[in-house]
């Protein structure tokens, strides 16, 4: 059989410990096989973005822009113990940071959902994907401690030097806090552009909501900006592709969504997506079966695992022991991306290639064949723990039957 061609090359972000053993063993066991694998290789592996003073971060990201399409390995984000550790010049941002701030992206988490491992909500069948915007309101606050009998306002002085003043609190006969918060309007139709995007490309339908009877200005604006750029942008292509977009609010939001079924993109503001998705990804089971995508408004995707580096599993794969480690994630984020170029290049075998290796994947697990950490949560009768290696050696013989 001849290998899969690709027209265009996509941009592979390698990573550090665990994962970055994961990453060759996809590549070696279930890709080159069948793909003549035409990447952009980056090394963002600590060691070297620390020999490149991070540039490789930066040049990978610029490099994304260029092809559209990336595929990142988990990375550690150093702190004072990986200083001594990896011996580094400096404590190096968190290259997720880095890639975000460049693509200007917002961040989708999906579950993988698989029979054996039921949601702690039975009833939500279907994915929720939470799409959270990183950018500003408490993330980016200024706050105080302030004594008691203070007047606290909020100041607002424009380019012209006028000021608008309106009262916060007065304080009585007790001692308080205050915060100040805000966000851009760029910021917030960046990220309504992503979600509508990204809804259309996964035919779903996007929910969204804040608290805007009580936020009349700030809550309001969010809205406000989501209604605007849907009427005007999105409108026609939602009805074309039958799907909707449903604003509410957050409270009532959070009750429709434990009601739900599942199968829709929840768009939250900054603290509510912190929160709701890991409450999402809790409920759906394993960190280890959560993938996430990078979408810039623009039309750029970077696909990874939602999961880290999985140190503690290194360390004993080091010692030469082995290890159970879940590749799903990161196997997913792989075919995401080659799928994605496929439907970008018009590479339908690409695309059904990326299909087959996800079905190997769900049917090698829901036939009992799984890593530890599954093991531990499927409710199958004959379930099977494997090593690392083992488990992509059980895809592969599955997925050969299907090419
Ligand atoms: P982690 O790598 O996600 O692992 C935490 C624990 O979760 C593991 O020890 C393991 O539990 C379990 N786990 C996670 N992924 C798994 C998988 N694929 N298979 C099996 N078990 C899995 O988080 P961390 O240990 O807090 O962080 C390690 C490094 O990753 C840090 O340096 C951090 O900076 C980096 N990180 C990177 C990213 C990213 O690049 N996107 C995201 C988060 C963290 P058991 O040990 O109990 O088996
Ligand atoms: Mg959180």
């Amino acid at each position: 059989m001849s290998k899969i061609q690709m027209k265009v090359p996509l941009v592979e972000m390698d990573g550090d410990e665990m994962t970055r053993i994961i990453w060759k063993m996809i590549k070696d066991i279930l890709l080159t096989p069948y793909i003549d694998l035409n990447t952009e290789y980056y090394d963002l592996g600590l060691v070297n973005r620390n020999a490149t003073n991070d540039k490789v971060t930066i040049d990978s990201a610029e490099a994304t822009k260029k092809y559209g399409i990336a595929v990142k390995c988990a990375t550690i984000t150093p702190n004072a113990e990986r200083m001594t550790e990896y011996n580094l010049k400096e404590m190096w941002k968190s290259p997720n940071g880095t890639i975000r701030a460049i693509l200007d992206g917002t961040v989708f988490r999906t579950p993988i959902i698989v029979k054996g491992i039921t949601p702690y909500i039975p009833t939500w069948t279907k994915p929720i994907t939470i799409a959270r915007h990183a950018y500003g309101d408490l993330y980016k606050n200024t706050e105080m401690t302030v004594p008691e009998e203070s007047k606290c306002e909020l100041v607002c002085t424009d380019k012209n030097g006028n000021e608008v003043r309106q009262l916060i609190h007065q304080f009585k006969g007790s001692a308080g806090i205050i915060q100040g918060m805000h966000n851009v309007d760029e910021s917030i139709s960046s990220f309504a552009r992503s979600c509508f995007n990204f809804a259309l490309d996964t035919k779903q339908d996007v929910w969204f909501a804040t608290k805007d009877t009580i936020s009349k200005k700030y809550d309001h604006r969010f809205k406000d900006i989501f209604k605007e750029i849907f009427e005007n942008e999105y409108k026609e292509k939602f009805e074309k592709a039958g799907i909707e977009y449903f604003y509410t609010l957050i409270d009532d939001a959070v009750a429709r969504v434990i009601r739900s079924n599942g199968g829709y993109i929840w768009a939250c503001k900054n603290y509510d997506g912190d929160v709701m998705s890991d409450m999402v990804a809790t409920a759906y089971g394993s960190l280890a079966m959560m993938t996430s995508v990078l979408v810039s408004p623009s039309g750029v995707y970077e696909y990874e695992a939602a999961h880290g580096t999985v140190q503690r599993h290194y360390y004993k794969h080091l010692k030469g022991e082995k290890t159970s480690t879940n590749s799903v994630a990161t196997l997913f984020a792989w075919t995401g991306a080659l799928r994605k170029r496929g439907e970008l290049d018009g590479s339908l075998d690409l695309c059904a290639f990326a299909d087959k290796l996800e079905k190997a994947t769900i049917q090698t697990i829901e036939e009992g064949v799984m890593t530890g950490d599954l093991a531990l949560l499927s409710t199958l009768e004959n379930k099977k723990k494997v090593d690392t290696e083992e488990f992509l050696v059980e895809i592969n013989e599955r997925l050969k039957k299907m090419l």
